[in-house]
Order: structure tokens, then C-alpha cells, then sequence
């Protein structure tokens, strides 16, 4: 299996990517973990983003690209699918994550959707910023995040369902419903027919502009 997460700051990638990731025996790749964990031990790249991070911006391109890259050649070597979450977040970051996984033969099989409204999304992370202490669940930087969203990601949903790979779930509800949904869902989605697959695989325009 091997599945993008595209859905809004608060929406429940972490979770739901991790049981996922865990359910089909796969890594999970969580870019927006992987920056905090180079802030968290004062490498050069986490002084580069910390900035991005804390103000809810986002980072540059050719940072979680390469970061992106070198998981997916991992799972490759490996000889594993993958999850993939909070990456691409872009246009522009969904074309070079295609470029790069159709040279190493990894295209996404499925982008799953997680749908949650901006006040579920709000109130959320609300009530994980008074748990976790992340720098960027402040009232100011979760608006921000969540304009980001609207503003570059949710394109990102549009290309994807051209390309006929598009899930789209109900975020919505609780945890357990919500993985089991998923989890329910991608058996069959796995199971979809070849001529799909074979679509899947065609080459594709560039997203809008990019
Ligand atoms: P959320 O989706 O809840 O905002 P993440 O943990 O996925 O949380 O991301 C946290 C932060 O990491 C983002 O606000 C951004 O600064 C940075 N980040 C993560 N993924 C990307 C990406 N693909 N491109 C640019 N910045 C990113």
C-alpha cells in the first residue's frame, strides 16, 4: 500500500496514519514529525525551520522534498509501501513527489482524504495545545495553518481525483470509527480493479500552476 494523508492541521493524519501504516505493516513518514525531531535535537536543518514551524508557515520545498525523497528510497530498499503525511501540501510539492516516486517505480496508490470542518479543526487543537505545549497550536498560528490549507493544499485534492486516486473520509467521528472506516475502505480500494491501476500509472499533466 502506498498512501498519501491530505487533510487540515487538527484532522487526525498523526493518529490515523500511524494505526494505518501499522495495520498494513508499513512505514509511516510524517514530515511535519520528522522537522520537529531535527528542532527537538539543534541540528542545522532544525535552526533552519524552526521559524517555519512555530509561525504555522510553511517550510521551504527543497527541505521536505529531499526528505521526502530519501523515505521513499528507504521503502523502496526496504521493498515496503508507505504513508506518507503532510506531504506533498502544494501543487508544486505534488508534482515533484510524483516525478520522484515514478523514478523510483513508488507512485502513490491512494491519497486519503480526512474531512474535518474548520471549528472541529479549531477546537481540536485547542484542546491538544493545552495537553502537548506544540509551539504551533496557538490560537493566531492554527488560523494561519488552516488558511494555508484552504489556500494551497485543497488544490492538491483536486489533482488527485483526476487522476482516480482520491478517498475521501469522514473525519468526523471517533477515533476507532474513523480507522476502521479507513482501514475498510483501503482493502477495497487495494482490491480496485487493473485497468485503474493501469490509469494510475499514466503519465500526468502538470497540476494547474505550476
Ligand atoms: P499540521 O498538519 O497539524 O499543521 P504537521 O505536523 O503535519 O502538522 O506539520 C507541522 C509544520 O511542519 C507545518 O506547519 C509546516 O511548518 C511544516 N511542514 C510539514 N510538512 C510540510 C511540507 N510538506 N511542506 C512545508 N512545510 C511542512
Amino acid at each position: 500500500m502506498r498512501l498519501l494523508m491530505i487533510a487540515p492541521p487538527g484532522a487526525g493524519k498523526g493518529t490515523q496514519g500511524s494505526r494505518i501504516a501499522a495495520h498494513f505493516g508499513i512505514p509511516h513518514i510524517a514530515t511535519g514529525d520528522l522537522l520537529r525531531s531535527h528542532v527537538l535535537r539543534g541540528t542545522d536543518l532544525g535552526r533552519a525551520v524552526r521559524d517555519c514551524l512555530d509561525r504555522g508557515r510553511l517550510v521551504p520545498d527543497p527541505i521536505v522534498l529531499e526528505m521526502a525523497r530519501r523515505a521513499l528510497r528507504a521503502a523502496k530498499i526496504a521493498g515496503t509501501g508507505y504513508v506518507l503525511d503532510g506531504y506533498p501540501r502544494t501543487p508544486a510539492q505534488a508534482w515533484a513527489a510524483y516525478q520522484v516516486a515514478a523514478e523510483l517505480g513508488m507512485t502513490a496508490e491512494v491519497a486519503l482524504h480526512l474531512r474535518v470542518d474548520d471549528d472541529e479543526v479549531v477546537r481540536r487543537l485547542l484542546a491538544r495545545a493545552a495537553t502537548e505545549h506544540r509551539a504551533d497550536d496557538t490560537e493566531p498560528v492554527i488560523r494561519r495553518r488552516l488558511a494555508l490549507y484552504h489556500e494551497v493544499t485543497k488544490p492538491v485534492l483536486e489533482w488527485y481525483a483526476e487522476r482516480g486516486i482520491l478517498l475521501a473520509i469522514n473525519g468526523m467521528r471517533t477515533i476507532d470509527e474513523v480507522t476502521a472506516d479507513a482501514i475498510k475502505n483501503l482493502e477495497t480500494f487495494d482490491a480496485m480493479p487493473a485497468v485503474t491501476h493501469a490509469r494510475i500509472r499514466s503519465p500526468l499533466p502538470r497540476p494547474c500552476g505550476v
